[in-house]
């Protein structure tokens, strides 16, 4: 997972980019950084960690430009190193390319040997190189013909945001797995992952980027094109389940509501018997929300975040168990003390962090703890840009509901059926990839794939 955004015709381009990028950071915590021209030269400030902790106002200040692109990483092909962070920037015999890329590419091996064949020196291990390489290596004369060749080459999931010369270029892939939006500020035009960052910068919304749309947007000018054959669109289901904001639009459609329906699906399908209902926080909050408002069942807080922590390095003693669930989330014995608690999670990946909660909430006297998940079990691994787990890490590819349900220390586990999960959604059910619940991917996949495929080669 990824945040791109991309600003055109604004003489602070990097100053509401980097704005966007904070809207954004939820998509990724390894890196982050914003490429700006001014017409005459191109300037890029990049850096591992939080936005926060990569710009200042100096750095903002040197990004001078009318036009910016930005991203913030989460690894999903090529580790988490100072070469990987995005914006990619080349110059070549015709210009330069800036990338910001949100998914996975499915063919990335493939298209990598080819260009190396061919002379390419890659400096990354990034299937977003790949991508810049094709557009540099066009004999295409205009921006809108090399897109369009160097695009047609690609498979897989791809949102991205390009700055091509004095042209920036909003593409979604032909599934459309990821979202990406557009909007207006000031007139300038804003492209953005998600609806978030327009709202940060009070830009407004314009409307959804389409599955195998190409925009082109020049200073005072958009231009839009599907050049592929129109095909089935997928897009992610996940992102609506757990990964974008829930103050955000994708593909459209509303995320909060989507959650908060998904927890009325939940308490349609099982009804429990408990005294009071409680999300896992963050990402379980609206789906409790939901399973309390159908089910008439209190809804409380249980567990509180500690929102100033950040990934956690040391473990004060081997003692202390369960010290890195801990520091983020504290129970509150008050409201747990000889409760039946329903606790409403967004997903079980490995189980091992559930357990811990649950152990937690146990200390903190729950009587009996009841687990109700706002999704399907999670089964196959993520070619598309989701870090899951190889399929033999994910709890549920090799177990039964019932050892995961022990393993894990509850009285009850219950997940919410696909027909449920698609029954919430806002958009028509043959509109998502659900291949992580069903193991049915809706483009050919890589036959061997590893996020450091790239690395360590000869
Ligand atoms: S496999 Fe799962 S996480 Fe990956 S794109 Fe499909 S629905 Fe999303």
């Amino acid at each position: 997972m990824c945040g791109i955004v991309g600003v055109i015709g604004h003489k602070d381009a990097s100053k509401l980019a980097y704005l966007g990028l904070c809207a954004l950071q939820h998509r990724g915590e390894e890196s982050s950084g914003i490429v700006s021209y001014d017409r005459k030269n191109t300037h890029s400030h990049k850096g591992m960690g939080l936005v926060g902790d990569v710009f200042n106002e100096e750095t903002l200040k040197l990004l001078r430009g009318f036009m910016a692109v930005g991203h913030v990483r989460y690894s999903t092909t090529g580790s988490s190193i100072s070469k990987n962070i995005q914006p990619f920037l080349v110059n070549h015999r015709k210009g330069h390319i800036a990338i910001a890329h949100n998914g996975n590419l499915t063919n990335t091996a493939e298209l990598r040997q080819t260009l190396e064949e061919k002379g390419s020196i890659f400096q990354s291990s990034m299937d977003s190189e790949i991508i810049v390489h094709l557009l540099a290596k066009s004999t295409k004369s205009d921006s809108k013909a090399r897109t369009i060749e160097a695009l047609s080459q690609l498979q897989g999931a791809y949102s991205l945001v390009l700055m091509l010369d004095d042209v920036l270029i909003g593409v979604r892939d032909p599934y459309g797995f990821r979202p990406l939006c557009l909007g207006k500020f000031d007139g300038a035009y804003v492209l953005a992952s998600e609806s978030c960052a327009l709202d940060l910068i009070r830009a407004e919304y314009i409307r959804e980027i389409e599955p195998g749309e190409i925009v082109l947007i020049k200073k005072n000018s958009i231009e839009s094109l599907k050049p592929f054959s129109q095909i089935k669109h997928t897009a992610c289901i996940f992102e609506y389940i757990y990964f974008a904001r829930p103050d955000s639009n994708i593909f459209g459609q509303n995320v909060y509501f989507t959650r908060k329906r998904l927890g009325y699906q939940l308490a349609i399908e099982y009804p429990v018997d408990c005294d009071i209902v409680m999300p896992i926080p963050d990402s379980g909050n609206y789906a409790a929300m939901g399973y309390s408002e159908k089910s008439g069942i209190p809804l409380e807080t249980g567990l509180i975040r500690n929102h100033y922590i950040g990934r956690t390095f040391i473990q004060p003693s081997q003692e202390i168990r369960d010290f890195r669930v801990r520091v983020k989330l504290n129970a509150i014995k008050d409201v747990l003390k000889g409760k039946r608690v329903a606790v409403v999670e967004d997903s079980i990946v490995r189980g091992t962090t559930s357990r811990s909660r649950v152990r937690t909430l146990r200390e903190a006297g729950a009587k009996e703890v009841h687990m109700l998940v706002s999704c399907p079990p999670l089964v196959s691994p993520c070619y598309y840009g989701i870090d899951f787990p190889t399929k033999k890490e994910l709890i549920a590819s090799k177990h039964t509901i019932d050892w995961i349900r022990n393993f894990i220390g509850l009285d009850s586990l219950k997940y919410l059926s696909l027909e449920g999960m698609l029954k919430a959604m806002p958009l028509a059910k043959d509109e998502f990839c659900t291949a992580c619940y069903t193991g049915k991917y809706p483009t050919a996949i890589p036959k061997k794939f590893s996020k450091t495929q790239l690395e360590g080669r000869r």
